[in-house]
């Protein structure tokens, strides 16, 4: 398979998310981990960034809180490679209204191949690895052959197109 490389820098742009019952979660390991956030430029959905900026001080570009768009905004972000990192702890026990986005946005972090921890056990061990304060080359199939792939439809004249 044919890969491109996307360098990610050592300051890396990462997003926080977590539910309304992972908040205090993301909150203490956020705290625990202060120092080494904080040179980091960190995005958020609304009431996640809300949080802690006012209980750490520490500067985050909020979007839309997560039900509103705010996880949908993040997906765009990674596709437009503005994000390169993502800490989502998502609530396992509650349905959620937005689902299908959280769908969509776990799915876009796959499709682009960045680091996701999705609890506090991953995030402690990614926040930990040497890779985190280092530049590292991040691996995404080559979208080319998809890009370019083949599309029939008929004309108003009953001719086929292809391209
Ligand atoms: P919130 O959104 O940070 O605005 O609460 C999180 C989410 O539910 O995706």
């Amino acid at each position: 398979m044919k890969y491109q490389k996307i360098i990610m820098q050592p300051d890396k742009k990462i997003a926080l998310v977590a539910h309304d019952n992972k908040k205090s979660d993301l909150l203490e390991w956020a705290r625990f981990n202060r120092v080494l956030l904080a040179h980091h430029a960190l995005y958020a959905t609304g009431t996640t960034g809300d949080v802690l900026e006012r209980e750490l001080g520490l500067t985050v570009t909020k979007l839309q809180s997560g039900p509103l768009g705010g996880d949908q905004q993040i997906g765009a972000r990674i596709a437009a490679n503005e994000i390169d990192f993502l800490i989502f702890f998502w609530d396992p026990l509650e349905p959620m209204p937005h689902d299908p986005d959280v769908k969509a946005l776990l799915r876009l972090a796959v499709v682009w191949n960045i680091p996701i921890a999705n609890n506090r056990a991953s995030a402690d061990f990614m926040i930990s690895s040497p890779l985190m304060d280092s530049e590292y080359e991040r691996l995404i199939p080559d979208y080319e052959n998809y890009r370019h792939r083949q599309i029939q439809w008929e004309r108003e004249d009953e001719e086929i197109e292809t391209v």
